[in-house]
């Protein structure tokens, strides 16, 4: 109700700002008996509300006056951790205590760990929590590629390849069944539908969970800066009137790439491995030009690749990444003036070994073995 006050009081004066919503609706929440810092993040709620209401307007998109229907209740104030619960201060002295289960609990011991805040809702309870992080010095630099069966991690040195086939299989398997009801009641289809979809998405994520965790785990042990492509657009290649077939489009486009960029680059930053991204031109060509002699590749049979010029022959993926941790390792060295207070042990790393020795390094035959 606060929350749902303060966007009214919003959009009467037609503020967004927090400072100036904060000034107007904080005398009209007097009313309500509750703890001010309460008021305070409904006022911060509600301030994001019509912040991104603004900027649907700003982009043309219809939107109606909001509303926040799902009751919640956030705070970074006035609760505490103690005797294995989360106790939160209903105001007067009152409080309202939640027990943590045994892994939460295990997770919140750490010392390192500080918490910020916490959100409750009719079903749910997250605790947001932060940790200084310390940069790992990286030495080196592997390319993650994400294909639609498969994701690929690697640089010359080593390939390792995260089966996600599995992943395709499910959601083809989700499809059939829930094409294969015949209840006749719109509204009990859609609930089992979306109990199928639920189970999707869980058991995909478990998968990804799995590729993405091993990955930051290789990149800690061997000290090695991530690089991420750019594939920002990709879904325009799979849209409707590009001449593929339904089945084809929508297997490419339940492709969760998003999901897998998103859990590796917070698995690295918690973990303080330093993240590269490519830009959309330096994305570019990273599978069709010779890691070796940089000669364009020609396609073979089964996503091999080989080059005319030198003889090599690799696997798609293997050729993708190698590039792109080739490349993410020249972003490294021009990085070299610019900022080196924040980057001071990549910076020296690189000098060490420059990029041109690491390109002669690299032999054919080692390409093709180290595939597997
Ligand atoms: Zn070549």
């Amino acid at each position: 109700m606060m929350v749902n006050d303060c966007i009214r009081i919003g959009l009467e004066a037609n503020v967004t700002s927090l400072k100036s919503l904060s000034s107007k609706a904080y005398h009209n929440l007097a009313d309500y008996d509750a703890p001010s810092y309460y008021k305070l993040c409904a006022i911060s709620r509600a301030c994001g509300v019509l912040a991104s209401r603004k900027k649907s307007l700003k982009r043309g998109i219809y939107t109606r006056s909001p509303y926040a229907v799902k009751p919640q209740l956030v705070s970074c104030y006035g609760f505490k951790l103690i005797d294995n619960a989360l106790r939160v201060p209903l105001g007067h002295h009152r409080f309202f205590r939640i027990p943590l289960n045994k892994y939460t609990q295990e997770i919140l011991c750490d010392p390192a760990l500080r918490v910020r805040s916490f959100t409750l809702t009719a079903s749910q309870m997250s605790i947001c929590i932060s940790k200084e992080v310390q940069q790992i010095e990286c030495t080196k630099t592997a390319g993650v590629d994400r294909n639609l069966r498969n994701i690929t991690y690697g640089n010359e040195e080593h390939i390792e390849q995260y089966d996600l086939s599995k992943a395709i299989n499910i959601t083809k398997r989700t499809r059939k069944i829930v094409a294969a009801f015949r209840r006749n009641d719109v509204r009990i289809r859609k609930k089992i539908a979306s109990k199928y979809g639920r189970r999707r998405k869980n058991r995909i994520s478990r998968l990804l969970h799995c590729a993405t965790k091993t990955i930051v785990e290789t990149a800690i042990e061997n000290r090695e800066a991530i690089v991420i492509e750019d594939i920002k657009g990709i879904r325009k290649l799979y849209q409707k009137g590009n001449g593929q077939g339904r089945r084809y489009r929508s297997m490419m486009n339940s492709w969760s790439f998003g999901e897998v960029q998103r859990q590796i680059e917070y698995k690295a930053n918690w973990s303080g491995i330093p993240i590269i991204r490519l830009t959309k031109g330096e994305t570019m060509g990273t599978s069709t030009i010779c890691p070796i002699c940089g000669e364009r590749l020609l396609n073979g049979r089964n996503r091999m690749l080989w080059c005319i010029s030198c003889g090599m022959k690799a696997d798609r993926d293997v050729v993708a990444v190698i590039n792109q941790s080739r490349r993410g390792r020249v972003r490294f060295a021009r990085s070299l003036p610019t900022d080196k207070g924040a980057k001071g042990g990549a910076v020296e790393a690189v000098m060490g070994n420059p990029t041109t020795t690491v390109i002669l390094g690299v032999d054919a035959l080692k390409l093709s073995h180290q595939k597997t």
